[in-house]
């Protein structure tokens, strides 16, 4: 399964919407020089850049107080030509992330991270949902994998990809079973996967002996090593599987072509052109 090809659809698509509504605004916020991030956030802008979203970088000292933070979010809540809010993970220590996430406009809130959207996707009215889970989706949809009654077991419960993802599955009627690091056997509950998706950030934490034999396997994991960019999935078990991601070229393209999505997304909430659930404005 290549995410390229589809992430490229996908920003074409957008493209053309963008071109249909005129100006639209994404801000990014990091805080501090997380070298990742910064690589995260550079093609974020450059692909925003690509469809004529018209991308602010808020670089913010390590040293900011949560207050200061808070301000700059509330900031850009309140500026007319910003769509969509994307405040970059993780935040230093002395920052509570969860009341910075919670500031966002929900309306604004691209990442689908806010408690608003977040249980949105828990009582099954998905408005925004985080990017990755949904490029997840749309790969699995774009290769035509049934999911309806089909056994789905997630490795890793975050609430980026995790916890989203399995909601995700379950409302296409998926029986899903997540995993995490108290899982008593992993392989047991992975051997039954008709579909398996790996977020641990543990490079092989699945080996090509742990697939079932004709399953689809999407492998979430970007884990640095000597030996470059690896997955969570080993790529032998591609020998198995009928279906596996690479990485990189998997889900990596989806996440940020589907956050360009949202963007599009959010600016349509904020015209009035897809109503923003709760008639917040
Ligand atoms: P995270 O917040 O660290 O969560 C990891 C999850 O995996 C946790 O729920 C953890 O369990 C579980 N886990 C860890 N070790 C395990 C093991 N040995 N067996 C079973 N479960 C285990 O990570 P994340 O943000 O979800 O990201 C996961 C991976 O996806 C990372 O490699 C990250 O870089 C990658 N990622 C990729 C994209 C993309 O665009 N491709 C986007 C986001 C993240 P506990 O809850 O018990 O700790």
């Amino acid at each position: 399964m290549q995410g390229r090809p589809l992430a490229e659809r996908i920003r074409a698509q957008v493209g053309e919407e963008v071109r249909g509504l005129g100006a639209i605004g994404l801000a990014t916020v990091q805080v501090g020089e997380d070298e990742a991030s910064t690589i995260y956030l550079r093609l974020k802008h450059e692909a925003a850049s690509e469809v004529e979203i018209a991308s602010v970088d808020r670089k913010l000292p390590h040293t900011i107080s949560e207050d200061e933070l808070l301000a700059e979010v509330a900031a850009l809540n309140a500026d007319d030509s910003i769509d969509g809010i994307l405040v970059q993970l993780p935040l230093p220590d002395h920052v509570d992330e969860a009341r910075v996430i919670a500031a966002v406009d929900p309306v604004k809130d691209v990442d689908g991270f806010h408690p608003f959207n977040a249980g949105q996707l828990y009582l099954g009215r998905p408005t925004h949902v985080p990017a990755t889970p949904l490029g997840v989706m749309a790969l699995l949809d774009e290769y035509r994998i049934n999911l309806d009654g089909a056994r789905a077991v997630v490795v890793g419960r975050s609430t980026i990809v995790g916890k989203p993802v399995a909601h995700l599955l379950l409302q296409a009627n998926a029986t899903v079973i997540v995993c995490h690091s108290h899982t008593d056997d992993l392989a047991r509950e992975t051997l039954d996967a008709d579909v398996l998706v790996v977020a641990a950030g543990v490079p092989e934490v699945v080996t090509a002996d742990m697939v079932k034999s004709g399953s689809a396997v999407v492998d979430v994991g970007i884990n640095r090593t000597e030996d470059g960019l690896v997955g969570d999935v080993d790529p032998d078990a591609a020998t198995l599987a009928a279906f596996v991601t690479p990485v990189p070229g998997g889900v990596g393209p989806m996440t940020i072509a589907m956050l360009l999505q949202n963007t599009v997304r959010a600016a349509k909430y904020r015209r009035g052109l897809l109503a923003f659930p709760g008639a917040r404005r």
